[in-house]
């Protein structure tokens, strides 16, 4: 079966009825990213920087990072690489950074939060991107974003940093596209705002669950109430859709839902066609691409839409990928 699979990795991922998708890769590491390639990936759509700064004893250097960053760059040809600054706390912690202990670390010192607080490792982090900018299609990606002060900051420091190069005489893409992670609901609430002030959204899936169902992604307890196609799920990813396609800005998917072949309706009839998803999975939706009539899935997308039960759509897609298979 995976040998069959295998075969699709150079077929362009189109729907029987002619609708084409971009499906990239989420990657931690060089090594990740000879496997997504290996599975056809058409690019980055996500790469976690944090395991950069793991398993060692200090921050990584700009000259580390850039190294890395540009390998990564270079090995993706043409395709787009989307590197998102660090986004440790939460579950994910580094030896030699030692975090307060908090009583909710998911809605604690993380992410950007942890970036505009420590504005030295920001700097240093965007230096490296931007150093690697010229060596590839690079774009960079701000997890955790709440406000739209946030993403002013963030471009505050980028602006700085980029002074700081041309006053050290180098080279970097003076536009690098700058986008943002939507995954936290209030970001979904003023996508519009946000909109105005970057080039992309990407909907992170695994963390706007958690936090629109109030469902720790962590806790096996509750995991039964982690429903990706929770009608309050699916109303959120819609509105940030809609926000992007107005403002004319990108849309992407990099949460793992986009990696669930059952969700490929969702996709369709939002007109979403910018998927990443761990390597893994490449293959597996490009399948379930090559097999499916949009203007089917789309029927069925919308019966999701005005779905009223959080296992209704689930067990409705679940349905369509069976009898369609
Ligand atoms: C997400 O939250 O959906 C996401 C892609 O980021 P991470 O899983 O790294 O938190
Ligand atoms: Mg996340």
């Amino acid at each position: 079966k995976r040998q069959q699979l295998e075969l699709l990795s150079t077929v362009q991922a189109v729907t029987r009825d002619g609708v084409a998708l971009r499906l990239s890769a989420n990657i931690s590491s060089v090594k990740e990213l000879d496997l997504a390639l290996k599975y056809g990936a058409e690019g980055v759509g996500l790469f976690r920087t944090e395991f950069l700064y793991m398993d060692r004893q200090s921050f990584p250097t700009e000259d580390e990072q850039y190294e890395v960053y540009k390998q990564v760059a270079e090995k993706a040809g043409g395709g787009n690489v989307v590197i998102r600054t660090l986004d440790i706390g939460g579950d994910k912690h580094l030896d030699y950074f030692p975090l307060p202990e908090e009583m909710n670390p998911f809605l604690g010192y993380r992410a950007i939060r942890i970036s505009l607080d420590r504005k030295d490792l920001f700097r240093t982090q965007l230096a490296a991107i931007l150093r690697a900018s010229v060596h590839g299609q690079i774009k960079v990606m701000l997890p955790m974003i709440s406000s739209v002060e946030e993403v002013l900051e963030a471009k505050a420091v980028l602006a700085e940093v980029k002074e700081d190069l041309d006053r050290r005489g180098i080279s970097y893409n003076a536009e690098l596209p700058v986008g943002i992670m939507i995954e936290v609901p209030a970001a979904v609430m003023i996508a519009d705002l946000l909109a105005t002030e970057v080039d992309f959204f990407s909907i992170g899936t695994n963390d706007l669950v958690q936090y629109v169902l109030a469902v720790d992604r962590m806790n096996e307890q509750i995991a039964h109430m982690y429903h990706p196609y929770h009608p309050a799920v699916l109303r959120m990813i819609r509105m940030t859709v809609e926000a992007a396609k107005s403002a004319g800005i990108g849309i992407s998917v990099c949460g793992e839902l986009a990696g669930d072949e059952r969700s490929l309706p969702i996709w369709l009839e939002l007109g979403v066609s910018d998927l990443s998803m761990s390597p893994q999975s490449l293959l597996k939706v490009k399948h379930r691409t090559l097999n499916t009539a949009a203007a089917e899935a789309r029927e069925v997308a919308r019966r999701c839409f005005s779905g009223r039960r959080r296992g209704e759509n689930e067990a409705l897609l679940t349905e369509f990928l069976d009898r369609s298979r």
